[in-house]
């Protein structure tokens, strides 16, 4: 019997999941010739749900043709023609904009329905892919943006995200899973792949077998925000690199096939977890996959918040790489080909994308170090950024996004921007804004998170707030942060902040942070 079958036996699947049965949501890739002779107004409105296993969604406002189109970028590697494919997909097709996100994936604005073949064509020539940045599907496996350089990683992930990578990608056994499903691959000390936001997240540990010390991983699953977050739960399970596949398979088969998919809003693997219990859950993995030994010892030292500014030196002796901070990860066409070329001119051409949406070169030698950082570029766009700027992300928000209640990059900057000119700190702050409770932005685990609402005025218009959230974390497993009473309008949301953040400077320890480096 199909899984099809099961499902529709055993629960009364909501609307999303009858069209699924009908049309796989990869067969988009062959109707999107087609709607771009017919037109935009050829696309019927019940087919804008197909178009996200593209990576695309239909920009606001609707009826403009327009699309945001996602790329996805595993653990963040860029090669430098990738690199550079991208820089000028964003030149010729999205208004010279780029924007870094949350999940080290690289988003485009503006595009055209009329253009969709040709960038898929050009994303194809250096093997990058939009196919199931979103949709109900594995998304872009995020991990440590350092794999493979990096003198805090237990060992090089690359081939693990790879193998993770390719298994998922496009197979259409997990093609249709209950909603999206994200994935971390990570063995760098500081939990740079922020294992307990995943669904499924693989942690650096090591286990004595057979006398030997062995490396690999732990595993934890059912971790997510949006707007019941939830910390991801420890299976008592350890893995060696060559075994993730099989637990990830094991994971994913469980989600797909026990997920619920009659309400949208309850279809994340976190909830299956939360009812089952991690035993159960456990058992149900270990049926599947046979006996695994129980979990490592943990390697994890702490949380970096993703934040890597600065030059470093890297594992390879006499290779450095640097930190670079681009503002609520928001960069034109010109600046990432600019970025691009001096990567290949001082290192080997690779650029890496960090879920703190900014930017890596790495490979730089010792010799050429000093004279790289005299670019210009790093006026714009630097290495060591003020406190505020260099630490506030914000997600889409409603320039592009038909959630979003508020703007929020724009507002985001402006507000950081305040803060440096305002507020001298000694510490980083972290600020992450949204513009919804979906938290694309990450805002949960936000020393300050800000949430934008509407909010009704004397005059019975609707106008932009926010809600303050302060203390997020992953440090220590995790704790999200706590909702301020109140709601502020947009109008002196900074003059709020700047009194909150005078009011801490007055109050805390010499070097105390929101939380610890
Ligand atoms: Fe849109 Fe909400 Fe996600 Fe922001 S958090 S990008 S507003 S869905």
């Amino acid at each position: 019997m199909s899984y099809e079958k099961v499902w529709a036996d055993n629960q009364k699947l909501n609307k999303n999941e009858i069209s699924k049965l009908k049309k796989d949501g990869l067969t988009i890739f062959d109707d999107i010739p087609h709607y771009a002779k017919a037109g935009f107004e050829s696309i019927p409105k019940d087919q804008y749900m197909y178009f996200k296993y593209a990576g695309l969604t239909v920009q606001k406002p609707q009826d403009k043709g327009l699309f945001m189109l996602r790329v996805k970028v595993p653990t963040g590697i860029l090669s430098d023609e990738q690199a550079v494919t991208l820089a000028k997909i964003g030149h010729d097709y999205g208004r010279d904009v780029l924007d870094i996100t949350t999940r080290q994936s690289i988003q485009f604005h503006w595009v055209p329905l009329e253009k969709l073949t040709e960038i898929f064509d050009r994303l194809k020539k250096v093997d990058l892919t939009t196919s199931e940045a979103e949709g109900d599907a594995p998304r872009n496996v995020v991990g440590n943006p350092l794999a493979g350089i990096d003198p805090n990683e237990l060992f090089d992930t690359r081939p693990v995200v790879e193998e993770i990578y390719r298994f998922f990608q496009d197979n259409p056994d997990f093609s249709n899973l209950p909603r999206k499903y994200k994935i971390s691959v990570n063995a760098n000390i500081f939990n740079a792949g922020q294992a307990e936001i995943n669904d499924l997240a693989f942690t650096p540990a090591t286990k004595v077998i057979d006398g030997q010390k062995r490396l690999g991983f732990n595993v934890k699953v059912g971790g997510g925000l949006a707007a019941k977050p939830y910390l991801a739960d420890a299976l008592n399970v350890f893995v060696v690199p060559d075994q993730v596949i099989k637990v990830a398979e094991a994971v994913t088969t469980i989600y797909r096939d026990f997920g619920y998919r009659k309400s949208r809003a309850r279809a994340r693997l976190k909830y299956l977890v939360a009812d089952w219990g991690i035993s159960k859950f456990e058992e149900k993995v270990l049926e599947l996959t046979g006996p695994l030994p129980a979990a490592g010892h943990d390697e994890i030292s702490g949380w970096n918040g993703g934040f890597f500014f600065g030059a470093h030196p890297q594992k390879q002796k006499g290779l450095n790489y640097i930190g670079i901070s681009v503002p609520v990860g928001r960069i034109h066409s010109d600046d990432f080909l600019r970025i691009a070329e001096l990567a290949r001119t001082y290192g080997n051409g690779e650029l890496r994308t960090v879920s703190s949406q900014n930017l890596i070169i790495p490979n730089i030698p010792d010799q050429v170090l000093d004279e790289l950082l005299t670019d210009n570029i790093f006026k714009k766009f630097p290495i060591h950024p003020a406190h505020f700027t260099g630490y506030a992300m914000a997600c889409t928000g409603d320039e592009f996004c038909n959630k979003a209640l508020t703007n929020t990059k724009d507002r985001m900057e402006e507000i950081a921007a305040r803060l440096d000119r305002e507020v001298d700190l000694d510490v980083p702050v972290r600020i992450y804004m949204v513009g919804c409770t979906n938290s694309c932005g990450q805002r949960q685990i936000a020393d300050i998170g800000i949430q934008g609402l509407k909010l009704r005025a004397e005059n019975n218009q609707l106008v932009d707030a926010y809600e303050l959230f302060v203390g997020g974390t992953l440090i220590g497993g995790g704790h999200f942060n706590e909702r301020l009473k109140g709601r502020i309008r947009a109008s002196v949301i900074s003059d709020v902040l700047k009194e909150f953040l005078i009011y801490f400077k007055n109050e805390k320890e010499k070097g105390e942070t929101f939380f610890e480096f």
